[in-house]
């Protein structure tokens, strides 16, 4: 029997996985959560004998309605050469931790982990489900899933991709990725205002009945790249799954033994993908669940209180800068049940608080400010040589501050959801502060230098492409420029 999906706030709402990948968003504003979250029946054993994109068949097809030839194309299609390394997901020991390296694809960030797929899944569900018209993929962004969704989609026929970032809160590296973006079905646009912003009015425009009416009329269909999408979260239990099975690998735990993971969150989706991973039966310890200064989840997961009417941080992590993290209201929902989960939901839309009770004990919040980021950068390059980027370094001072507190001296794997190279200035201003007015693409030679890892290929000579997306809008006025850009 196929999984069957269901709404956050609504439990009589249901999908089948590949409707809701199309859809992305329940037509309520909810989120679409496995009923019963599926078991791995194959023992750790099995499962550390697969490499990595058989393990991928193993944990998705647990989750998607496909066929094993369909799922099995998807996960060829998806996890080849684009990645840098043929073992796709390196694990690296250094110091008192494990790195799980999820920067190994084309835009150098874990995003490409889900958005390599997605594109796959989205034109497999179209065919399933009979779907005649033209999918618009509508993308917020803080900084790597707008590129990474624009490299997945990018002349995918049948489809379009919009992707809405915040103009002045994102890295030169970020910026130029999308910019520079080809593809005459791709449009970038960067917003005066933050995630938060472009998130609810994308969100909004998920829901607009009128809208949708008349979009399907000329024959297009929204759906979100977001991992509001059920199709961003599942490829992500893949990884905490080779996580743990490389570890036992590497003689760092045996089978069976727990591991614990601290991961940097913003969306709180790949957070939450391993706390789905746990539910199937990986032996986890524990979540840290790593902010920066925009702390929201910090403060909810020590009192319950999720209050978003605070100040919003522009800091060196920015693709963690977020006040509204959607994927925690799947959480909430598995945790309290969907009419708990609507009243919160609702309070937050009209008050921006709720409270909610934390039963999961097994998720801890931590944070790091900018000055803990860089020393933390600074000190482990010193100490081991490794040269981590700012969001990974905001999960390792994380770390040691959840050591120091819990005394829990587990195994752990920080998700490492970046490379330096994206984010070159902060990285070499934490390691010397000479650098701190040098040019973020001048630096790289630098950076190579010192850490030893070359120049990633795929922004060789990003610097010199030309711009190619120059739009600018109000963040009020998304919803008009989707519309004119659908003419
Ligand atoms: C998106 C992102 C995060 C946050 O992940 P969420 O799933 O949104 O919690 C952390 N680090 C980097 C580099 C990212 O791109």
């Amino acid at each position: 029997m196929a999984l069957t999906y269901i709404g956050t706030r609504d439990r009589s709402i249901k999908a089948t996985a590949s409707e809701a990948i199309l859809r992305g968003i329940c037509p309520d504003g909810g989120l679409y959560i496995p009923e019963e979250i599926p078991k791995m029946e194959k023992s750790l054993e099995e499962l550390g004998r697969l490499d990595y994109r058989e393990l991928a068949y193993e944990v998705l097809s647990k989750f998607l309605d496909f066929t094993e030839e369909e799922l099995k194309a998807c996960i060829r299609g998806a996890y080849d050469e684009k990645f840098d390394t043929p073992e796709i997901v390196p694990v690296v020991k250094k110091g008192d931790a494990l790195f799980l390296e999820l920067f190994h694809g084309r835009t150098l960030a874990f995003k490409d982990m889900a958005l390599s797929i997605l594109p796959y899944l989205m034109k497999t569900a179209a065919k399933k489900n009979g779907l005649d018209k033209e999918i618009v993929i509508l993308t917020a962004t803080s900084g790597d899933t707008g590129k990474a969704a624009l490299e997945g989609f990018a002349n995918v026929e049948g489809t379009r991709i919009m992707v809405f970032f915040p103009e002045d809160g994102v890295s030169p590296v970020q910026k130029l990725q999308m910019n520079t973006q080809e593809g005459a079905n791709t449009c970038v646009v960067g917003i005066k205002g933050n995630f938060d912003d472009a998130q609810s009015a994308v969100k909004s425009i998920f829901t607009d009945k009128e809208l949708e009416q008349e979009l399907a009329a000329k024959g297009f269909q929204f759906s979100s790249a977001n991992s509001i999408n059920i199709g961003r979260l599942v490829p992500q239990i893949v990884y905490y799954f080779w996580a743990y099975l490389q570890a036992v690998r590497m003689g760092e735990i045996k089978n069976g033994e727990e591991l614990n993971f601290t991961v940097p969150t913003g969306n709180f989706g790949d957070i939450l993908a391993g706390w789905y991973a746990m539910q199937m039966g990986l032996p986890v310890g524990h979540f840290v669940c790593a902010s920066n200064d925009n702390k929201v989840l910090y403060d909810f997961f020590r009192t319950g209180e999720y209050n978003k009417n605070r100040a919003f941080h522009v800091t060196v992590s920015p693709s963690m800068d977020i006040l509204i993290s959607s994927n925690l209201e799947r959480l909430l929902a598995h945790m309290g049940g969907q009419a708990a989960t609507k009243a919160e939901m609702e309070s937050l839309n009209k008050t921006g608080v709720y409270h909610a009770e934390v039963t999961e004990k097994k998720i801890s919040g931590e944070y790091a400010t900018e000055a803990e980021t860089f020393a933390a950068i600074k000190d482990f390059y010193e100490k081991t040589g490794y040269v981590m980027d700012t969001h990974t370094a905001v999960a390792y001072a994380a770390y040691q501050k959840y050591k120091a507190e819990s005394g829990d001296d587990k195994p752990m794997v920080i998700v490492s959801t970046a490379s330096p190279y994206k984010f070159t200035k902060d990285v070499m201003t934490a390691l010397d502060a000479k650098y701190k007015d040098g040019d973020a693409f001048a630096l790289q030679a630098d950076l190579e230098r010192i850490s030893g890892v070359a120049v990633p290929a795929p922004i060789v000579g990003l610097a010199h492409r030309p711009i190619l997306h120059k739009n600018v809008c109000e963040k009020n006025e998304i919803k008009e420029v989707v519309k004119n850009w659908l003419k």
